[in-house]
């Protein structure tokens, strides 16, 4: 397919509009005035939307299929979310507004949208205060890890280590490292849960805490979880909850009831935004009571005649982590899939996502190794070792064999502790036709892998490029020949 550029036509335009007869005033320097017109493509509308159309056929995403990428998965995004979010009074208020004099009274729905999330997130997680700053799980994470840093600060602890599973997702160890703690892996037992012998060897004075993901990047609820906590609340550590994928738990269990002191949700995973390509995202971090007079500023808050305010005046805060009050868009968002899920709602999200999960691991179980074989919650985690073993067939093949049936495939390798890992998610939202569909896909690919490796090893053969040198294409990026 041809770039845009090499279909331009001089002199061909979409829209002409006539001579200004005004004569025209320029304030810029002429030392910033272009000496020729920009180098634009020149071509009709015609052209300019069948190109872009053409282009957006080849993308994949949750509208054209299913998407069941493990842990980072888009669940559920209803398009009324879009349409609310797309309301000329929230899309054009401007960030300033409720800052300025007299602002406020114009900002009140937005502040409230931001008030209500704080007051829906706090009950779902059972934690007391929320910010809704951070723009991306990782930036949640880095929040929480500097609340953490402030609470020792203030105690007096001199706490330099933050232990983490070697299940962990990648952003953990790496924004407890940014923050300037030295990371320690705990290692995970043969059932795929943090190890408790290991990790009360490795708790000290030193230990600032322990960052958990429950459900583990394995899909399985951490059985200790209260245990881990009471352990770390010993030395006077934190324990961290890494929410990403809360549609495995919400409305069944709180992280604040198991114990932890902070938590990070993704609203961009489980609560409607639909994300990629790095954005955009919110990472609503939330505290437990002792931890509240550390959250950014400003804190948004209620005043006893029923208005929303900003609170700039916290002494003890960590400071704004992000612009504003960081994606406001996507808390929006994400406030009005709560409001139109329920109570009732997000039970049964949960529920649909632990059944989906766990049919898929029971259906496919014959036909591919499932190193942790217990009841899992929102995703299952098989490995491509017995197809390597027997066929030579690997977890890349076999995800690129998934897109020549038009799936998009699964996370491949990870977590790190599985040896070719496919990482499954089917979320709460597909239908038991969609999910059927796919295991058939998948028993296809282990009868192919042993009856004609060779076309695995060959696919895709239906996309618009084939297998590529991935690193190549990374470094030396060739659009032009596709
Ligand atoms: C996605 C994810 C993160 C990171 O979230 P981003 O918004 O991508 O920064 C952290 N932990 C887990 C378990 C995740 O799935």
């Amino acid at each position: 397919m041809k770039v845009v550029f090499e279909k331009s036509v001089a002199g061909r335009r979409g829209v002409r509009i006539p001579q200004s007869d005004v004569p025209t005033s320029v304030h810029l320097k002429k030392a910033y005035l272009r000496k020729q017109p920009a180098a634009l493509a020149e071509l009709s509308e015609l052209d300019v939307v069948r190109h872009f159309t053409e282009l957006s056929r080849r993308n994949f995403g949750v509208d054209s299929n299913f998407y069941p990428l493990g842990s980072c998965t888009m669940k559920y995004n209803p398009k009324v979310c879009e349409q609310v979010a797309l309301q000329p009074g929230f899309a054009n208020l401007h960030p300033l507004l409720a800052q300025l004099k007299g602002g406020k009274t114009l900002a009140q729905g937005a502040l409230e949208v931001l008030h209500q999330m704080d007051l829906y997130l706090r009950e779902i997680c059972g934690m007391a205060g929320f910010t809704m700053q951070p723009m991306a799980g990782a930036h949640g994470e880095l929040t929480g890890i500097l609340i953490t840093a402030a609470y020792h600060r203030d105690r007096g602890n001199r706490k330099t280590t933050m232990l983490i599973p070697d299940s962990a997702h990648g952003t953990n160890p790496a924004s407890a490292a940014i923050a300037g703690y030295e990371v320690k892996v705990v290692p995970s037992d043969s059932r795929g849960c943090m190890t408790i012998q290991a990790l009360k060897e490795m708790i000290d004075d030193r230990t600032a805490g322990v960052m958990l993901t429950c459900p583990n990047t394995l899909g399985l609820f951490e059985p200790n979880v209260r245990e881990i906590c009471d352990l770390i609340h010993r030395v006077d550590g934190l324990a961290y909850y890494d929410g990403a994928n809360l549609n495995a738990i919400v409305g069944k269990v709180r992280p604040g009831d198991m114990g932890f002191d902070i938590v990070h949700v993704n609203l961009h995973k489980t609560f409607a935004t639909p994300h990629g390509g790095g954005g955009p995202g919110a990472g609503p971090v939330g505290v437990a009571e002792k931890l509240v007079r550390f959250l950014p500023t400003p804190v948004v808050s209620k005043a006893p005649d029923g208005t929303v305010d900003l609170d700039f005046n916290r002494p003890e805060s960590i400071g704004p982590v992000a612009p504003f009050y960081g994606n406001f868009a996507v808390v929006l968002r994400a406030l009005v899939y709560l409001l139109i899920t329920g109570r009732d709602g997000l039970e049964r999200v949960a529920e649909n996502a632990v059944l989906n999960a766990n049919y898929i691991k029971e259906k496919l179980k014959p036909y591919y190794d499932l190193p942790y074989p217990q009841v899992c919650k929102h995703e299952c985690v098989f490995s491509a070792s017995r197809q390597v073993k027997e066929n030579g067939v690997h977890a890349l093949d076999i995800a690129k064999g998934l897109i020549d049936r038009g799936y998009h495939p699964p996370t491949i390798y990870f977590p790190l502790i599985v040896k070719e890992a496919l990482m499954i998610e089917p979320t709460e939202c597909e239908s038991k036709e969609t999910i059927d569909g796919f295991i058939e896909a998948m028993i296809e690919i282990a009868q192919k892998a042993a009856a004609d490796p060779d076309s695995l090893h060959a696919a895709p053969v239906t996309s618009p490029v084939g297998r590529l040198d991935e690193t190549r294409a990374a470094r030396d990026l060739n659009i032009a020949s596709l």
